[in-house]
């Protein structure tokens, strides 16, 4: 499949999930997740018109920006190790995955200028996901702030693999409330507004209860 029929596709369910919900098609960014796909596919999505990239290995950043350069957003998807930050920081827009303070003391360390950062939240309880507990939360931010290149601009999880539907509405619905609690403690080094959350099997539930980043590989660009 072409991205731009896949595009068009999930841009038709991006505007259904936000009609169903009283929202903008405006207020949903797509995040093309090309971790899976060739450099030339990477470009083909460009061309189709896509402009946020997200990548989880600095490996296969630095190999898409080679070609695409600076002309797209990059957005850092994965587990950062602390010892690759300097690899991406001057290419990245977005760090999706900021869940440890070591990390946040290398990237503001490492960048010369505030980097826009979700902190990742584990919010499903599964040991295999990586993210803070809720409860760490507040703590996590408060801490933030020592580190001026730090801008929390909002949340991230990564729902469970799973059809149950209730389920992963009730972790879309718990990562809205924790990100509306921070936002509204009014930090200046963390506006909390937005949310990243919903990929191929579950963006349309996301965009339904808030998401405001979908981070999508599979549907857009495929995965082999
Ligand atoms: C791979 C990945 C995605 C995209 O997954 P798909 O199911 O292919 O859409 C989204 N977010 C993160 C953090 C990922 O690692």
């Amino acid at each position: 499949m072409k991205v731009s029929e896949n595009l068009e596709r999930v841009q038709k369910n991006i505007d259904a999930a936000c009609k169903r919900s009283g929202r903008k098609s405006e207020e949903v960014n797509v995040v093309a997740v090309t971790k899976y796909v060739t450099t030339e596919r990477a470009s083909e999505a460009f061309e189709a018109g896509l402009t946020h990239f997200g990548e989880n290995r600095d490996e296969g950043l630095l190999n898409k920006w080679e070609v695409l350069k600076d002309r797209p957003n990059w957005h850092f998807i994965g587990t950062l190790q602390s010892k690759k930050v300097k690899n991406i920081i001057d290419k990245v827009s977005y760090i999706h995955s900021l869940d440890r303070l070591s990390l946040a003391k290398e990237i503001h360390k490492r960048s010369d200028k505030p980097v826009s950062c979700f902190v990742q939240v584990n919010v499903s309880g599964e040991e295999s996901k990586h993210g803070l507990s809720p409860n760490e939360l507040k703590d996590f931010i408060i801490q933030l702030k020592e580190y001026p290149n730090i801008k929390v601009i909002g949340l991230m999880t990564m729902a469970p693999h799973t059809e149950d539907e209730v389920f992963l509405r009730k972790c879309f619905r718990k990562l809205k409330r924790l990100q509306e609690e921070m936002s509204q403690l009014n930090f200046p080094h963390a506006p909390c507004t937005e949310l990243s959350m919903g990929m191929s099997n579950d963006y349309m539930l996301a965009i339904e209860e808030g998401a405001t980043f979908i981070r999508i590989g599979t549907a857009l660009v495929g995965n082999d």
